[in-house]
């Protein structure tokens, strides 16, 4: 099973409407694909519209999802519980990337919350934070975006000592960035997994990802 639950459209700072990213997507053969804007407290409606396209798309499994960016950590639960009530199935948190400023803390307070899938490209990611991770089912990213990536081997280090669950996704905002099998599995492979792996977390961590959407 093929997916990419980290896109951005032209809802937030993308350059396709999402049908453009799911037809894409779908011609390469992928299972699923979720579109996942930056969302703060100014924008969280945004999803709705979002919602209305990927329940009219046929030809792949689409998701609407809210990459929460910017939010104080002491206001992420709020808006999570707004982002889900205006319809986001997937909640990622963007981590604390290398090359972009979050708040500090912020991935420590992204793994305390059950209701969080996903914490993108965590940066320096603590294993204490992986334990957590591992504790509330949520996946750790492995970023095929440039600049986040650059922590992508220390990130596989951390899911290899503590057993955390990690995924790899576009991080996508235009068409060049879209991925294939074989992309993703060297992005996996350059991080430091097996062959072996990096197959398991390119196809089985995706099927059971999309499992623990589904529950
Ligand atoms: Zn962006
Ligand atoms: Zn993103």
């Amino acid at each position: 099973m093929l997916a990419d639950f980290h896109v951005h459209s032209i809802y937030s700072d993308g350059e396709l409407i999402p049908s453009e990213i799911f037809r894409r997507y779908s011609v390469r053969g992928y299972d699923a694909v979720a579109v996942t804007e930056h969302i703060d407290f100014s924008n969280y409606e945004e999803i709705e519209k979002i919602k209305e396209s990927t329940e009219n798309f046929n030809g792949i499994e689409t998701f609407v999802g809210a990459e929460i960016t910017h939010v104080p950590v002491n206001r992420i639960e709020e808006i999570i519980g707004r982002a889900k009530d205006h319809g986001a199935e997937v909640i990622i948190v963007h981590g604390e990337s290398p090359v972009e400023p979050v708040e500090a803390g912020t991935n420590s307070r992204a793994l305390e919350l059950s209701d969080v899938d996903i914490l993108a490209h965590p940066g320096f990611v603590t294993e204490e934070e992986a334990y957590k991770a591992k504790e509330n089912d949520i996946y750790l990213e492995i970023s095929a975006r440039s600049g986040h990536c650059y922590c992508n081997g220390h990130v596989a280090k951390v899911s290899k000592e503590t057993g955390a669950s990690v995924l790899v996704n576009s991080d996508a905002h235009g068409p060049r960035d879209l991925l294939d099998e074989e992309m993703e599995m060297k992005i996996a492979r350059g991080a430091g997994f097996s062959e072996n792996k990096a197959k398991e977390i390119v196809n089985e961590n995706t099927e059971r990802f999309m499992k623990r959407l589904k529950r």
